[in-house]
């Protein structure tokens, strides 16, 4: 990306929003400024934080006013993402109005083992947990477990995800 002009960005996201191939060069050209810009580095978003440094989307006792926004708390939801951004707003807005819609549950991902495991090899750049040496006998513990598992549901479910590997059992 660091790379792309201007208009290769434009070229490549009027594709993606269904323009007719055909008339994508000459849109980015004339039709569109496109600066691209490096973006900021997310570190505010992650300073450790405990419950009371932000506010609450709707501050007790508010009728018409509201905080949005990754600085914003949200219940379960994590910073780092659009939805929670709009998740504030769904909320400020229903509360505020009264609007009687629900506003969408929060994915419980972090309940799933499928995507605990899935997310622990994907952060290691696809290499398994069962990979990564062990401090002293731990190491030892690995063929074992592994023979326990074998043939069981769990060896699917490692296999799936890509914690058990060809050759590991
Ligand atoms: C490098 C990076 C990568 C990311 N990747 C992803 C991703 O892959 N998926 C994902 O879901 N999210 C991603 N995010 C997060 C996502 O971009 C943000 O969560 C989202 O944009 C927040 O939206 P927002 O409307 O709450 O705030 P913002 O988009 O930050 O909008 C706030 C606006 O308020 C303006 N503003 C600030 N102060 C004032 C003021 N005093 N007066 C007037 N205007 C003001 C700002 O200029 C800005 O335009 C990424 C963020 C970064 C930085």
């Amino acid at each position: 990306m660091r790379e792309c002009t201007g208009k290769e960005i434009t070229e490549e996201w009027l594709y993606h929003l269904g323009v007719p191939e055909g008339e994508i060069p000459e849109l980015a050209e004339h039709s569109a400024v496109c600066v691209p810009t490096m973006m900021p580095y997310i570190t505010a978003f992650f300073m450790p934080r405990t419950k009371g440094d932000r506010p609450d989307v709707i501050p007790d006792g508010c009728v018409n006013f509201a905080f949005l926004g990754q600085f914003a708390e949200t219940p379960r939801d994590t910073v780092f993402t659009t939805e929670y951004s709009v998740r504030t707003a769904m909320e400020a807005v229903y509360g505020l109005l009264g609007v009687d819609r629900g506003v969408p549950e929060v994915w419980g991902s972090v309940y799933d083992i499928r995507e605990l495991l899935s997310g622990s090899v994907k952060l290691m750049d696809g290499k398994s947990p069962l990979e990564i040496e062990l401090p002293g006998p731990l190491n030892a513990l690995k063929k074992p477990i592994l023979r326990v598992v074998k043939g069981t549901v769990v060896e699917k479910v490692l296999r799936d995800y890509d914690v058990i590997k060809e050759g590991m059992i």
